[in-house]
């Protein structure tokens, strides 16, 4: 049977290429019998940033490994692997013929931000100072500065958040004299302001002359960092294309589009529609729920939350820095945590997914969702959740060997499919590949405006909150100190509170409505800057 996106009769389960090209011939690498094959290899060009933009598992990582020089391409021959000169003349007429006999020589010089950065406190000890001092470079103070880690100078690389060692990681990377920089998914566990400084970095690299390539699921981050992008597509686990290369906004709207003119490759069925969703104006809908100012101190951190009330059928996102609360509003709404002072005023029905998700359950997804999933089994949990989420793929699979990814699906599905008056996600999009975070935001829309239900969402992917929000509210104040929470509002007031918080502004592309970063100091900054219209909604 197919994948459901097509009618053809395939061979592929899950396969996310409608029509494929005839011949697939000559793969850069593949990793053995009936394993992992890669069709194709972007050359890196220098003064530019070149984004990789597809799902998980399809090649991404793999052509970083190739291009650093840590995995030698086999061409296919993984029995009998041929050596340089073979390689090399695979590649002649093309930029990659001299990049390979460099590379092979040791000619060149390359840095890798690993993928994994929670893996990096095994290998690298010590304090952050001595990490980042340790390396000679003329702009150490301008990165830190930039990427605003000064205050976690003194603190044990052992001891960093995600978000930290993220931050930390690229600082690393950046501050390394090298011709080629490759940052493997660098906005991971970043908030949106850490994530526009990584940009930062990343962008002043290929503003000194240096070649850079990145790989990145934000697409808004995307977009402000590269120049370029290739899309990668395929069957994920068993085979990678690589597109040509396209200018960074005509690419991104192609991904969007679903369908590779140039190549004549339809990879989505469907476009994904941004819609300039007009104001709610709140008094006419129906209340959900409303909650008084509400209260929470810790030892060390205190939030406070303006009263604000729900209304049936929206979907409102709240977003702000790492470590302002926001985890904890959840928490008070999902009655997970007792606030100090306020309520909740009505008692409603909670579904929550919170933001830690822990795997020690001892069955496979499928057992799982037996047991946690009311609808498992029906029509609408197949056409609404099943599909979007793409569970079909991971079902045999034990719960406890899940990536993060399919653990996220799996955690996202299960707390959709429960019956409730409100949807608290706590970080969704955490771990999911951009066509994922796609599925996700219109898989809950449509749950949202199909029942009688609501969503709070926590998140830090600006197209993904763009997507999926009627309303949002801002997290505020000092991370790690103290917090506050505005009431929900209208999006365009709540991102105007927050963007002029970061000093960036957005405006929409022209045919796919898509958030887009202004260049800082542009026309357009500049101007939306002074009307205070940081979100152009237009
Ligand atoms: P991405 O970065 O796009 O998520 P990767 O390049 O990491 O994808 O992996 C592509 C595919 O290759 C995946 O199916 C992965 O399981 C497989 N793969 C990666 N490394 C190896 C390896 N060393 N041996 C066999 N298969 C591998
Ligand atoms: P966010 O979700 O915005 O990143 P959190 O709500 O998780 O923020 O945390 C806000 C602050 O409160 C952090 O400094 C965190 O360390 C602190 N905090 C959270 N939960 C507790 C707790 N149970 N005890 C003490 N401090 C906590
Ligand atoms: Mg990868
Ligand atoms: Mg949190």
């Amino acid at each position: 049977s197919g994948c459901g996106i097509c009618t053809k009769r395939c061979p592929f389960k899950a396969i996310s290429v409608i029509n494929l090209p005839e011949a697939l011939e000559n793969p850069v690498h593949r990793y053995g019998q009936n394993q992992f094959e890669l069709f194709g290899i972007p050359a890196v060009t220098s003064g530019d940033v070149v984004g990789l933009i597809g799902p998980n598992g399809i090649g991404k990582s793999t052509i970083v490994r190739i291009l650093s020089g840590e995995l030698r391409p086999n061409l296919g021959d993984f029995q009998d692997p041929p050596g340089w000169d073979e390689i090399i003349n695979h590649f002649r007429g093309s930029q990659l013929q001299n990049y390979f006999q460099r590379l092979s020589k040791g000619e060149i010089s390359v840095v890798h931000k690993p993928q994994m950065v929670d893996r990096i406190p095994r290998y690298v000890k010590g304090k952050v100072e001595d990490l980042l001092t340790g390396i000679d470079s003329d702009r150490t103070d301008e990165v830190i500065e930039t990427l605003e880690i000064q205050e976690i100078m003194g603190r044990e690389i052992s001891n960093l958040s995600g978000g930290e060692l993220q931050s930390v990681a690229i600082a690393a990377a950046a501050l390394r004299e090298a011709d080629f920089y490759y940052f493997d998914e660098p906005t991971s566990w970043l908030d949106v302001r850490q994530r526009l400084n990584a940009v930062k970095v990343i962008r002043s690299l290929a503003e000194a002359g240096k070649s850079v390539m990145v790989i990145e699921h934000d697409m808004a981050a995307l977009d402000a960092m590269s120049d370029y992008v290739h899309i990668l597509y395929g069957k994920p686990g068993a085979y990678g294309v690589v597109s040509n290369r396209r200018g960074v906004r005509v690419g991104i709207n192609t991904y969007i589009r679903g369908f590779l003119r140039e190549e004549n490759v339809r990879f989505r069925k469907h476009e994904i529609e941004f819609k300039v969703k007009p104001p709610r104006v709140g008094e006419e809908g129906d209340i959900l729920a409303e909650y008084t100012a509400l209260s929470r101190a810790y030892p060390e951190f205190k939030l406070d939350v303006d009263e604000g009330t729900i209304y049936l059928n929206e979907v409102i996102t709240a977003f702000g820095p790492n470590g302002i609360g926001k985890t904890t509003f959840a928490k008070i709404l999902a009655g997970v945590e007792k606030p100090d002072e306020g309520k909740v005023k009505k008692k409603i029905k909670i579904s929550y997914k919170p933001q830690y998700l822990s795997s020690d359950y001892t069955g496979t997804v499928e057992e799982f969702l037996y047991a946690n999933a009311p609808s498992y089994g029906s029509n609408l949990f197949k056409s609404e959740i099943m599909r979007p989420f793409n569970l079909e793929e991971i079902l045999d699979k034990p719960v406890s060997g899940l990536s993060g990814g399919e653990l996220q699906r799996l955690a996202v599905a299960v707390a959709l499919s429960r019956e409730a008056d409100l949807y608290v996600l706590d970080e969704p999009t955490a771990f999911l590949d951009v066509e994922q975070r796609l599925m996700a935001a219109k898989a809950i829309r449509r749950i949202i405006e199909g029942s009688n239900s609501s969503a709070m969402i926590i998140d830090h992917d600006i197209i993904f909150i763009d997507y999926v929000s009627d309303r949002a509210m801002v997290f505020s104040g000092m991370p790690g100190v103290e917090g506050h929470a505005s009431a929900p509002t209208e999006l365009r007031e709540a991102m105007n509170a927050f963007l002029g918080e970061v000093g960036i502004t957005f405006r929409r592309d022209k045919e796919t409505r898509r958030p887009r970063v202004n260049k800082p100091g542009s026309f357009l900054d500049r101007e939306q800057k002074e009307l205070g219209e940081y979100y152009y909604l237009k």
